[in-house]
């Protein structure tokens, strides 16, 4: 769909922190980078706000950005506000009267009300050409990912649904493709022949920061691994494209996530979990997470998750993928490294024996290193390892500029298609089972440590 034409943009639960916090500068950061993209915002909650103080929020959130005068002032005289109970059929349905085509109806909601209002949906007459997007967590498990899609699909065709995650939108991420299909010297060796192993690692020095309602019922595997991780992993391995076309990348990435598999078979020996004890990181002192405000503790929730997975294709066979993620971790490291095989045969004489040669790929800020062996300076019979690093200028947009600019636009290739979204759920669903029934011990670790001692190989901290 051309950039010009106008899309209502409806946003369900338009008073939450999603909204305000990354929504609303994201289509901010899209219009910054293109004022005259047509697009009228309407908010929807069961919140009580007038118009004014509904502009108020948009323009609070456009001045994060900031948005420049021109566009700004064009969206703010369009944008409204509808008081909504989306419980309520008639008060859904006068929302969505009041909504004409192309209409993306965003959904900002707890997982558990989007379900709920889909189901309404069936009920109401949807103008043409409507589109839904879907926030993370798509479903609890395998099972209700694949009812929801079913409900999904009773309201719209696949390729007019967007399930969010908003990493594809990061530039780090969607650059591997461009990394790993624009270089020659990369080619021959992204397989198992040549790459020894894989660490997907985002580990974060943000403790809980008040999010209790949303994580507490969530924890580290769900908010980040089943998610995000699995969503880095899929374009990391996947096979080569012939065009960067929707239906291409989400083909390869979906082969890849149905060829992924825990380590060995099982989640007893391929996951760990953890959970921060009272701790500082800097000068901020934090409590245990079992004290923070809004925790219950008997939920038993992992701020600290670790699995392996193991890609069974010819190219990654025997490769094992290290996906990692956790709060309140003292080294702030959001990575993905391939660790190479060493040479099959070093040249006798040397003083000292060569390290693996990485790739390095930070994801935020973005960076791309290659950590190679050479002759050390000035004592040539020493080998040493010096890191060639370029930095990647950060996005034009947001994250999520990046991610609404292609639901505006009916664009799928950033969104997770319904078969990858259930088969993320089929590779976690035994860890989960596993954790629930007690089978993996819960360790602990400070807040502002590394984590438990001995979950990654030694070599794999990076300076
Ligand atoms: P919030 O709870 O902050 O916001 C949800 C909003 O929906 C609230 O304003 C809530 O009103 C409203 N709402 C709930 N039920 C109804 C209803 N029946 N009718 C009308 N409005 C209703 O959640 P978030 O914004 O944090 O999250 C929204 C979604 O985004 C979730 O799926 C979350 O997993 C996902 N997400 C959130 C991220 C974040 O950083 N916040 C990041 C990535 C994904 P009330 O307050 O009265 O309940």
């Amino acid at each position: 769909m051309a950039a010009d034409t106008p899309v209502t943009l409806l946003i369900l639960g338009a008073g939450g922190d999603l909204t305000h916090r990354l929504l609303l500068p994201g289509i901010g950061s899209l219009l910054k980078v293109e004022p005259s993209r047509k697009v009228q915002i309407v908010g929807a909650d069961r919140t009580d706000l007038t118009a004014a103080q509904w502009k108020k929020r948009v323009e609070e959130s456009f001045a994060t950005v900031p948005v420049p005068a021109r566009p700004a002032r064009s969206a703010l005289a369009k944008t409204r506000y509808q008081q909504t109970d989306l419980l309520n059929p008639e008060q859904l349905s006068a929302l969505l009267a009041g909504c004409s085509g192309p209409l993306v109806i965003y959904f900002a909601l707890p997982p558990s009300v989007s379900m709920k209002v889909c189901k309404l949906l069936e009920n109401v007459d949807l103008p043409d050409d409507t589109r839904l997007a879907l926030e993370k967590p798509f479903g609890g498990d395998e099972k209700s990912a694949r009812a929801f899609n079913a409900q999904l699909h009773k309201l719209v065709l696949e390729d007019h649904i967007f399930r969010v995650d908003h990493f594809l939108g990061r530039s780090t991420v969607f650059n591997l493709i461009g990394l790993r299909f624009a270089n020659r010297i990369l080619q021959p060796v992204w397989n198992a022949e040549h790459i020894e192993r894989v660490e997907i690692i985002y580990d974060e020095d943000l403790a809980l920061e008040g999010r209790a309602g949303y994580y507490d019922g969530a924890g580290a595997l769900r908010d980040m691994l089943q998610s995000h991780l699995l969503q880095v992993l899929g374009v990391f391995a996947m096979e080569s494209i012939a065009d960067l076309s929707a239906q291409e990348v989400q083909d390869q990435k979906a082969q890849v996530l149905r060829a992924t598999h825990l380590w060995g078979g099982s989640a007893k020996k391929s996951s760990k979990r953890a959970r921060y004890t009272a701790g500082q990181i800097g000068r901020r002192k934090i409590p245990a997470y079992t004290r923070e405000k809004g925790v219950d503790p008997s939920r038993e929730t992992e701020t600290l998750a670790q699995v392996q997975v193991e890609v069974r294709n010819n190219r990654w066979a025997g490769v094992p993928f290290t996906l990692r993620s956790g709060k309140a971790l003292g080294a702030p490291r959001k990575q993905v490294i391939a660790y190479f095989r060493p040479v099959p045969h070093l040249p006798g004489g040397f003083d000292n024996t060569a390290a693996p040669d990485k790739l390095i790929i930070d994801l935020t800020p973005g960076a791309v290193s290659f950590v190679l062996t050479m002759n050390a300076e000035g004592s040539p019979m020493d080998l040493e390892q010096k890191t060639l690093r370029a930095e990647l200028a950060p996005g034009w947009m947001l994250p999520y500029g990046e991610v609404l600019r292609e639901v505006l636009d009916g664009d799928n290739l950033l969104s997770v298609r319904s078969d990858a979204a259930e088969s993320c759920w089929r590779i976690m669903d035994p860890v989960l089972k596993a954790w629930k029934a007690g089978r993996v011990p819960m360790e602990t670790y400070p807040a502002g440590s590394a984590g438990p001692a001995g979950w990654l190989p030694a070599d794999s901290v990076v300076e």
